[in-house]
């Protein structure tokens, strides 16, 4: 039986691990599909408080992983198939296996948005893509013109690496100003190599038939003019999905998937505790995520101790 099993190895679920291995209770730790989320996939990260140069998004985390396993964490390459929360010790079905624990941290991180074209369903991966830092640097994508779609940080943030490698890149967003920080908004739109395109949404990845990205049909939302951009990548950065379906029925979730929190760390359920994006449609940043992963773990350890007593 284990005291704390914690689902999600990004920043929320890795300081989770690091508290409550601290406290003697060797959380199982489970990485799901993607170990070190969506961190992982990004380039410098320049406000994680402590590295006033910035650190590399994998190193990060993979020093947080390192940090927790020193204290006992046991980190596991596995994905969560069912949780039956219904009653305690809680059952979860991993990769098959079942596995009972007294409490749970459920910190799952979110997925990329899709803009849900079926062209850009069928070229995934042979132009489309989710991640620049990823992708950008592939031969495909090299002095070519390149697509970014979206107008938060993420895009400025996709858009700003692949100057490195585009002849040009084009940011495609649906309105007329960025939703980006300011910081990332001024960078990006200073950038001689970055173009925005406003107003416009994308409605079609071409060319499905040469089965790769040729360009995109763009649509000027305010005229109704069609356009052709002509591109060798698709960058898709049009913000996230929480990582929730796996709990749907079990646990209290809002419309866009997100867990709901009783408090910062509490669900309904005594002894379910969540944390960082998968509960977090506000500040989705990667200090605040190991911020409610630290209160997660203090909540477990707390229940812990008050079922003990
Ligand atoms: P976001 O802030 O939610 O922005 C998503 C963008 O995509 C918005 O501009 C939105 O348009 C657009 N969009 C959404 N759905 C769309 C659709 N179906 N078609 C076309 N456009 C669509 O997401 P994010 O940029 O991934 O950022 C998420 C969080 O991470 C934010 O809190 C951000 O600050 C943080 N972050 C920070 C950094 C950094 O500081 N360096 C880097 C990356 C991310 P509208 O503007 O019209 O809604």
């Amino acid at each position: 039986m284990e005291k704390v099993v914690i689902i999600g190895t990004g920043c929320a679920g890795l300081t989770a691990a690091l508290y409550t291995a601290r406290a003697n209770l060797t959380p199982l730790v489970l990485t799901g599909k993607q170990p070190g989320g969506l961190l992982t996939t990004t380039s410098i990260v320049e406000n994680f408080p402590g590295f006033p140069e910035g650190v590399d998004g994998y190193e990060l985390v993979t020093r947080m992983q390192k940090q927790a396993e020193r204290f006992g964490a046991r980190v596991q390459f596995a994905m969560l198939d069912s949780a039956d929360l219904s009653k305690r010790p809680f059952t979860l079905v991993v990769d098959g296996e079942k596995v009972e624990t007294q409490t749970l941290i459920i910190a799952t991180g979110a997925g990329h948005r899709h803009l849900g074209l079926e062209s850009e369903h069928k070229l995934e991966n042979k132009g489309v893509t989710y991640c620049a830092t990823c992708d950008g640097a592939l031969p495909m994508f090299r002095n070519q013109p390149l697509v970014v779609v979206g107008g938060g940080d993420s895009a400025c943030e996709e858009a700003l690496y692949l100057t490195r490698f585009a002849s040009v890149v084009y940011l495609i967003h649906r309105r007329d100003t960025l939703r980006a920080s300011k910081i990332m908004s001024d960078r990006a739109l200073a950038h001689p190599k970055i173009k925005p395109i406003w107003d416009s949404a994308v409605t079609e990845v071409l060319d499905v038939k040469q089965d790769k990205v040729t360009g995109v049909r763009v649509k000027n939302l305010k005229t109704n003019a069609e356009t052709v951009v002509d591109c060798a990548g698709v960058f898709v950065a049009i913000g996230h999905v929480p990582a929730t379906d796996v709990f749907k029925g079990a646990l209290a979730m809002d419309d866009a998937g997100y867990l709901i929190r009783k408090d910062v760390a509490n669900t309904d359920i005594p002894g379910v505790f969540v944390a960082g994006d998968c509960s977090d449609r506000v500040y989705r940043q990667a200090i605040t995520a190991a911020g409610m992963g630290c209160a997660a773990a203090i909540e477990a350890e707390r229940f812990l101790e008050a079922m003990s007593q």
